[in-house]
């Protein structure tokens, strides 16, 4: 299972201090990879806080060049080189405010691959795709339009745009269809199996629910990866769930 703090444009040194002394306390669980996502600059100075600890760390986004002439960017090679295991892709923050498509986004998955990072990639539709009922059709080219040629180890992000930042989320029901069908248009197009993990509004209520859906591989969660209690609630709630799992099974 994977939980990623996705920190956007947030915290600073003092804040991202006293959130790693109070998170390196906590009872890491194998079955969990803990991956957090700090602002581009924060990236070495996370390093050094969390390297003798299981915490990982991933970029923000990444452009689809090594090198170049790209001011204000950065490249797959570079957040490699500062021990970055993730990339998120294709954040519907990103898809909004710096235009970026799928035919771009798969170009980023491939360079992120290449570097030898894991790509995550985003998708999900907005309140008015949902409403009219074409949400399906709406991922699955997103999904087909993104997806890389070639890659050992994927994971896609269904974030519905409706249900991030909002307290809205889908019904368990809608999220383990949605989880199943992304998993079943990757495997027909690829053969291959991926992480399908969920974020929106995930916080340390929902956490539960969210996980037991069905096809849920884990979560990206946003605002709640913020505050530190939440954080560690959702981890905690997180083991739990895999501990209770495990004796039912
Ligand atoms: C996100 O933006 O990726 C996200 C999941 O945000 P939030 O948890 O705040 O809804």
């Amino acid at each position: 299972m994977l939980i990623a703090a996705n920190w956007k444009m947030n915290l600073d040194k003092y804040s991202i201090m006293s959130y790693i002394k109070q998170l390196e306390t906590c009872n890491f669980s194998n079955d969990i990879k803990l991956c957090i996502f700090p602002p581009v600059i924060y990236i070495n100075f996370l390093y050094e806080l969390i390297k003798n600890t299981p915490i990982l760390i991933g970029g923000q986004n990444c452009h689809y060049q090594p090198f170049g002439a790209f001011t204000g960017e950065v490249s797959a090679i570079s957040l490699k080189e500062f021990d970055c295991k993730y990339v998120i892709l294709g954040h519907s923050e990103r898809r909004t405010y710096n235009k970026e498509t799928n035919q771009n986004i798969k170009k980023c998955a491939e360079s992120g691959i290449k570097a030898k990072l894991k790509p995550i990639i985003c998708v999900g539709e907005n309140i008015n795709i949902r409403e009219n009922g074409t949400a399906k059709n709406f991922i699955k080219k997103q999904i087909v339009e993104s997806l890389p040629e070639k890659f050992d180890e994927l994971t896609i992000a269904y974030e519905p745009i409706w249900s991030i930042g909002t307290g809205k989320i889908p019904e368990k029901a809608e999220i383990n269809e949605m989880h199943k069908y992304i998993k079943e248009i990757v495997s027909s197009k690829t053969n291959k199996n991926i992480n399908v993990i969920y974020g929106g509004s995930v916080n340390e209520t929902n956490i539960k629910d969210i996980l037991s859906a069905g096809n849920v591989d884990g979560v990206l969660v946003g605002g709640s990866s913020l505050k530190i209690k939440e954080f560690l609630a959702i981890y905690s709630s997180a083991v739990m769930y895999l501990k209770y799992i495990k004796v039912k099974d």
